[in-house]
């Protein structure tokens, strides 16, 4: 095939696998939003014939020959193009390993696992989740040597959600975490905890609704590119570079949880709508992996929304919209009462600093799981014994302890790290910005613009373009895990006075 027709076929190619993401996630958002409740039925009818058409569409022989041609003229193609047909090359041998049968067999489970796993949570019963869980690690092993049997198994799956992370990076890492950190989080006991009553006052919904439209503002999100939605759980969905959707969730009791849902997905959508134009409707044309994810909304949410300067910066507007409810407050008592350290037992409720305890927890258990050193009807107590460890908290049952995420019933094994790495990435990429430019004196005024230009210069516009690793290292330089533990030492300590 001529390289001009090939390069035509690639482009439709790359468009109809667009479509059908678009489809899916369409029915998706309409799912979580709008949606009457009894209606999953006849979603689910399209949405696997949707999965089953762009299986059918990436796995065909043709789509194959294709990008074999193409990497075969390699030397002839331009950088991104070049880039999409490593990058489909790879899904493309990776999907084409699994036997077709076992594919399907687990998407079943995982299907099935989803519904045991609720169960299970809301009845307290891991024995109930306990064979689908075994059914789900044993398929993880298998699959991850149809992933790379070159590497340990564990290693393959990691490298699935973050290219070029393994045991030892993460090793290394984690040590790191847990020897700073730990100690810090025990120093905090001993001192008084900020009084962060007033956060759980009444705020009214429709109060909390225009507040949230502000953020969005300061946050510099073109409403004619992204628009805010409410579900249970926040999220992020991206359609392409001019059309991403986040998500809130308002509890009237709790002002800072939307506040911060909102500048998190704010996060990943400053990222999705910065991509560069020229990847649209290709491979390339998203975020380069899920740390690097995390790194944009953490660094939003955390290294700037729960900064001081941050807080002081849109304050005066706070009381605007909660006049009562903050009559009595002050900037520096919110900053303290949003950046409270206690050991908790749910990841998702988790403060800055014990987060990546909860993510390090997971880590341990996923590496001996899927290294075939621990049997999952151990999974409860080592996840206990491991909390009492790392967090000092004891766990009261299975419900608020290893049945709390759907991680695993969704099949997802090497997925957590990437949360505690994105905030490592930020802390880099933080110190790295400081020395380039004023970060500070603009925050401190609420303007972002700054930020958000180097980040859009390093991170976002890149898209998949580079490797994550090659991300990171624009970035960050040289990962490295002190950098993050200096950040929250020193932030931790002035405010806890030690
Ligand atoms: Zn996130």
């Amino acid at each position: 095939m001529e390289l001009k027709e090939a390069l035509v076929q690639l482009d439709q190619l790359q468009r109809k696998m667009y479509a059908y993401q678009v489809a899916s996630s369409s029915l998706y958002l309409d799912a979580t939003t709008v949606a009457p409740r009894d209606t999953a039925e006849g979603r689910g009818v399209a949405l696997g014939i949707l999965a089953g058409e762009r299986h059918k569409l990436f796995s065909a022989p043709q789509a194959g020959e294709l990008l074999d041609g193409l990497w075969e003229q390699r030397d002839e193609l331009d950088h991104a193009v070049r880039r999409q047909v490593e990058e489909l090359r790879r899904s493309y041998a990776q999907l084409t390993r699994i036997p077709a049968d076992e594919y399907m067999e687990y998407a079943m489970l995982t299907n099935e696992a989803d519904s045991v796993w609720h169960r299970a949570k809301e009845e307290n019963n891991f024995e109930l989740f306990r064979p689908v869980l075994e059914k789900l690690v044993a398929f993880n092993i298998k699959f991850a040597g149809y992933y790379d049997a070159s590497k340990a198994p564990y290693d393959a799956l990691l490298n699935e959600y973050e290219r070029g992370v393994d045991m030892e990076y993460l090793d290394g890492f984690f040590a790191t975490l847990r020897q700073r950190i730990v100690p810090l989080l025990r120093a905090i006991g001993e001192k008084e905890q900020p009084d962060d009553a007033f956060l759980r006052r009444c705020y009214p919904v429709d109060a909390q609704r225009k507040f949230s439209d502000y953020l969005m503002e300061v946050l510099g999100l073109d409403r004619a590119h992204c628009t805010i939605g409410e579900t249970e759980h926040p999220f992020t969905l991206e359609f392409n570079n001019k059309d991403v959707r986040i998500t809130t969730h308002y509890h009237k009791d709790n002002v800072d949880f939307s506040m911060y849902s909102v500048i998190h997905e704010g996060g990943h959508a400053k990222y999705e709508l910065g991509i560069a134009d020229q990847l649209q409707y290709t491979c390339l044309a998203g975020g380069v992996s899920m740390g690097v994810h995390e790194s944009q909304s953490r660094f939003y949410e955390n290294l700037i929304g729960r900064s001081l300067p941050f807080i002081q910066a849109i304050f005066p507007k706070m009381k605007e919209f909660f006049p009562e409810q903050l009559a009595d407050v002050t900037a520096e008592q919110f900053y303290r009462a949003v950046n409270k350290a206690q050991p908790s037992l749910i990841r998702t409720e988790a403060d800055e600093l014990t987060y990546c305890l909860h993510v390090m927890v997971r880590y341990e258990i996923e590496k001996q799981l899927i290294g075939g050193t621990l049997a999952v009807k151990d999974v409860p107590e080592t996840w206990n014994r491991l909390y009492k460890e790392y967090l000092g908290v004891d766990v009261p049952d299975d419900k608020r302890g290893c049945l709390q995420d759907s991680h695993w019933s969704g099949g997802s094994f090497g997925y957590f790290p990437s949360y505690a790495l994105g905030s490592a990435y930020g802390a880099q990429m933080l110190r790295n910005m400081e020395q380039d430019m004023d970060v500070w004196g603009p925050v401190s005024r609420g303007d972002l613009s700054q930020v958000s230009a180097w980040l859009g210069e390093k991170v976002h516009r890149h898209g998949g373009l580079m490797e994550p690793a090659d991300v990171v290292k624009n970035a960050c330089g040289d990962f490295d895990p002190t950098v993050y533990a200096d950040y929250l030492e020193k932030k931790y300590s002035a405010l806890y006075g030690l």
